[in-house]
Protein backbone atom coordinates (compact mmCIF):
# COMPACT_ATOMS: atom_id res chain seq x y z
CA UNK A 1 0.00 0.00 0.00
CA UNK A 2 1.34 3.43 -1.03
CA UNK A 3 1.01 6.62 1.11
CA UNK A 4 1.06 9.78 0.70
CA UNK A 5 -0.69 13.18 2.64
CA UNK A 6 -3.24 15.63 0.92
CA UNK A 7 -4.01 18.79 1.86
CA UNK A 8 -7.81 18.59 2.89
CA UNK A 9 -9.60 21.71 2.63
CA UNK A 10 -12.41 20.64 4.96
CA UNK A 11 -10.08 19.87 8.16
CA UNK A 12 -7.70 22.76 6.92
CA UNK A 13 -5.26 20.19 7.89
CA UNK A 14 -3.05 17.95 6.08
CA UNK A 15 -4.71 13.75 5.79
CA UNK A 16 -2.66 10.69 5.04
CA UNK A 17 -3.96 8.54 2.53
CA UNK A 18 -3.33 5.33 0.77
CA UNK A 19 -3.10 3.90 -2.70
CA UNK A 20 -4.97 0.98 -2.17
CA UNK A 21 -6.40 -1.99 -4.65
CA UNK A 22 -9.75 -2.83 -4.12
CA UNK A 23 -11.41 -6.40 -4.56
CA UNK A 24 -13.79 -6.54 -7.07
CA UNK A 25 -17.16 -7.92 -6.48
CA UNK A 26 -19.31 -9.44 -8.86
CA UNK A 27 -17.87 -7.55 -11.70
CA UNK A 28 -19.24 -4.26 -10.47
CA UNK A 29 -18.71 -1.93 -12.92
CA UNK A 30 -18.73 1.37 -10.52
CA UNK A 31 -15.77 0.76 -8.94
CA UNK A 32 -12.56 1.58 -10.67
CA UNK A 33 -10.10 -1.17 -11.56
CA UNK A 34 -6.83 0.97 -10.57
CA UNK A 35 -5.89 1.77 -7.41
CA UNK A 36 -8.08 4.38 -5.93
CA UNK A 37 -6.88 7.22 -2.94
CA UNK A 38 -8.23 5.81 0.54
CA UNK A 39 -8.52 9.11 3.27
CA UNK A 40 -7.15 7.28 6.18
CA UNK A 41 -8.31 10.28 8.34
CA UNK A 42 -11.77 10.03 7.01
CA UNK A 43 -14.75 9.73 9.61
CA UNK A 44 -16.91 11.71 11.71
CA UNK A 45 -14.54 15.10 11.29
CA UNK A 46 -15.84 15.55 7.47
CA UNK A 47 -19.17 16.97 7.66
CA UNK A 48 -19.64 17.20 4.28
CA UNK A 49 -21.50 15.35 1.22
CA UNK A 50 -18.61 15.75 -1.01
CA UNK A 51 -15.02 15.41 0.00
CA UNK A 52 -12.79 18.12 -1.86
CA UNK A 53 -9.42 16.39 -2.00
CA UNK A 54 -10.55 13.61 -4.00
CA UNK A 55 -13.58 15.31 -5.49
CA UNK A 56 -15.62 12.52 -4.52
CA UNK A 57 -19.10 11.81 -3.09
CA UNK A 58 -18.49 11.51 0.88
CA UNK A 59 -20.82 7.75 0.13
CA UNK A 60 -18.25 6.68 -2.03
CA UNK A 61 -15.31 7.88 0.10
CA UNK A 62 -16.75 5.35 2.65
CA UNK A 63 -17.19 2.92 0.81
CA UNK A 64 -14.09 3.32 -0.19
CA UNK A 65 -12.39 2.94 2.78
CA UNK A 66 -14.52 0.20 3.54
CA UNK A 67 -13.97 -2.23 1.19
CA UNK A 68 -9.69 -1.56 1.74
CA UNK A 69 -10.41 -2.60 4.67
CA UNK A 70 -10.09 0.22 7.03
CA UNK A 71 -13.62 1.10 7.90
CA UNK A 72 -13.18 0.08 11.69
CA UNK A 73 -12.39 3.08 13.56
CA UNK A 74 -13.33 5.65 10.64
CA UNK A 75 -17.04 4.10 9.85
CA UNK A 76 -20.14 3.44 12.51
CA UNK A 77 -20.40 -0.13 13.03
CA UNK A 78 -23.44 -1.63 13.39
CA UNK A 79 -23.99 -5.45 14.24
CA UNK A 80 -26.72 -6.50 12.15
CA UNK A 81 -28.20 -9.53 9.71
CA UNK A 82 -25.96 -8.67 6.04
CA UNK A 83 -29.05 -9.05 3.49
CA UNK A 84 -26.60 -10.29 1.17
CA UNK A 85 -25.62 -13.61 2.92
CA UNK A 86 -27.21 -13.38 5.49
CA UNK A 87 -24.62 -13.56 8.38
CA UNK A 88 -24.80 -11.57 11.58
CA UNK A 89 -21.65 -9.26 11.07
CA UNK A 90 -19.86 -6.07 12.29
CA UNK A 91 -21.51 -3.77 9.46
CA UNK A 92 -19.73 -0.84 8.48
CA UNK A 93 -22.33 1.86 7.54
CA UNK A 94 -21.24 3.56 4.51
CA UNK A 95 -24.68 5.98 4.16
CA UNK A 96 -27.68 5.89 5.91
CA UNK A 97 -29.71 2.49 4.75
CA UNK A 98 -26.37 1.15 3.34
CA UNK A 99 -24.09 -1.06 5.40
CA UNK A 100 -20.67 -2.58 3.88
CA UNK A 101 -20.41 -6.15 4.80
CA UNK A 102 -16.94 -7.43 5.86
CA UNK A 103 -18.08 -10.94 6.08
CA UNK A 104 -18.52 -10.91 2.01
CA UNK A 105 -17.82 -7.90 0.74
CA UNK A 106 -21.13 -6.95 -0.51
CA UNK A 107 -23.47 -2.97 0.22
CA UNK A 108 -26.01 -4.31 2.54
CA UNK A 109 -29.06 -2.95 3.54
CA UNK A 110 -30.73 -2.76 6.87
CA UNK A 111 -32.89 -6.48 6.88
CA UNK A 112 -36.02 -4.04 8.01
CA UNK A 113 -36.73 -0.47 8.93
CA UNK A 114 -38.21 -0.26 12.27
CA UNK A 115 -40.36 3.15 12.36
CA UNK A 116 -40.70 4.98 15.54
CA UNK A 117 -43.57 4.43 17.13
CA UNK A 118 -44.47 5.46 20.82
CA UNK A 119 -47.00 3.03 21.89
CA UNK A 120 -48.48 5.38 24.37
CA UNK A 121 -47.26 5.57 27.87
CA UNK A 122 -47.34 2.50 30.53
ZN1 LIG B 1 -22.72 -10.18 3.87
Amino acid sequence: MFQDTAYCMVRQATVRIAWTELPIHDGQATLPDSPVPVCLDFGDACPVRRCPTFQVPRTVMACWVARAGLGAGRLLVRRDRCSACGKVAELQEIDAGALYCPACGNIATPAEKLPDVSNGTG
